[in-house]
């Protein structure tokens, strides 16, 4: 089958410690790699990140990023509309080099395609919670919730769309891609002590969980009101509910029976939802607001380069609990490459959830836009695993792959990726 593109991802710090030609030959030379882009905006997270230490690095043998800087040149201008404004690197060594135009004046010297990513976070997290807290989602409780931006709110949302627009209008990019935080999904809601046997799915407590989520902020409830929704009913149904998902972990001893006899029982998801409209009319709502998002940010980048391929870097295993209804926004992602590490943890269920993962978003966004498979390529996938992990994708109609990630990789793994693809039948073709 015909691949047509074989992406790698690289950071700042891998282009200043080996220089943006060492990078992406390696890439080109050993995994056929034919479309390269920066993590221009990182959140704080250790690198690499499944293993201790760099195998490639000649410099570190390990890095700790800043919190979500920007490392390339964006506009202020494009920032007046909104209080916040993007921060840039304080590191010596990351200073004085626009290390977006330094991987694509390389990717263009070899005739690759570039991008450049927005990472999960977008803005200093701690700067957020100490100076603005009301940037930041609200659970039910009208607590903080961490790490999370509300969209809704107008200064976040003007940020955003900021951020991807300067990104496109001031740099050569042929693509943008994001794996952004949308609506917090909470945390599954345990099973009882007393059943015999958990069930490995817990379907319900997973749906439960998102009432420990976000968001309830003023700005949702602004905006729900405007949609025609009964906001202070949803906010009162879905009080009680929370207490009752959270009685066991809050000591909440008037909602423990409530809770041990729904998670005891073998009602549905869909029977749940069945009994709480308010709880499906607020999963609605935000699926509106994250299709809206989806749409403003699309429609923004088009405006000023309609070539652009905007691009959603899915990592979520229950996306509409975030927020994100693949169907309804469809019309506003050029394609979507699916964050899928399984490798890495052995692929213990045979593949299983990279499959029904890829199937799910195809069935969302349709045949014609494409998808890209991510796979790992570090410790703990080998080689073996990830030419089993090529086989099964070549039967599932993808139309690329993505590395995850060179700063963790071994020349032996990056090489699996050639062989792969040779093995599995797939052919690179850029037409
Ligand atoms: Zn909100």
């Amino acid at each position: 089958m015909y691949m047509k593109e074989v992406a790698a991802s690289l950071y700042p710090w891998d282009l200043a410690n080996q220089t943006a030609e060492v990078c992406v030959d390696n890439l080109v030379k050993h995994s056929n790699v034919n479309s390269v882009y920066l993590v221009g905006v990182m959140h704080k997270e250790k690198r690499p990140l499944t293993s201790l230490f760099y195998t490639l690095d000649p410099v570190r043998k390990y890095y700790l990023p800043e919190n979500s800087r920007v490392y390339y040149y964006v506009d202020p201008e494009d920032f007046s509309n909104t209080k916040m404004k993007p921060d840039f690197t304080e590191r010596e060594f990351l200073k004085e080099k626009d290390w977006l135009d330094d991987l694509i004046r390389c990717a263009r010297d070899k005739g690759l395609k570039v991008g450049v990513e927005i990472s999960h976070t977008f803005y200093d997290t701690k700067k957020a919670a100490e100076n603005n807290p009301e940037l930041l989602q609200k659970d039910i409780y009208g607590k903080a919730i961490d790490k999370f931006f509300c969209s809704n709110n107008p200064d976040v949302h003007e940020y955003m769309k900021a951020l991807f627009l300067s990104s496109v209008k001031h740099h050569d990019v042929d693509f943008i891609q994001t794996c952004m935080m949308l609506f917090n999904e909470g945390k599954a809601v345990e099973q009882p002590w007393f059943l015999k046997e958990k069930d490995p799915e817990n379907r319900l407590g997973h749906l439960l969980g998102i009432l420990r989520g976000g968001c309830f902020c003023e700005h949702c409830g602004a905006k729900a009101k405007a949609m025609g929704y009964d906001w202070d009913k949803i906010k009162k149904v879905l009080k009680e509910l929370a207490d009752t998902a959270n009685s066991v972990c809050h000591g909440n001893i008037e909602h423990i029976m409530d809770n041990h006899l729904l998670l005891g029982s073998n009602l549905t998801d869909a029977g749940f939802l069945l009994e709480n409209p308010s709880l499906y009319q607020w999963m609605e709502f935000r699926m509106k607001c994250i299709t809206e998002l989806f749409a403003d940010i699309y429609q923004s980048i088009k405006a000023v380069k309609p070539g652009v391929e905007f691009r959603y870097n899915n990592y979520l295993r229950f996306p509409e609990y975030a927020g994100l209804d693949f169907k309804a926004v469809k019309d506003y992602v050029d394609s979507i490459r699916d964050s899928d590490y399984s490798e890495q943890t052995g692929a213990k269920d045979n593949f299983r959830y990279k499959q029904n993962t890829i199937l799910k978003i195809r069935r969302g966004i349709g045949c014609e836009k494409p998808i890209i498979a991510a796979f790992a390529c570090r410790p703990n996938a080998t080689p073996e695993l990830i030419k089993e992990s090529f086989k099964v994708l070549s039967t599932l109609g993808i139309d690329g792959l993505s590395l995850g990630h060179y700063d963790g990789s071994t020349i032996e793994l990056l090489d699996a990726v050639k062989d792969g693809m040779l093995q599995a039948g797939m052919e690179l073709c850029t037409k």
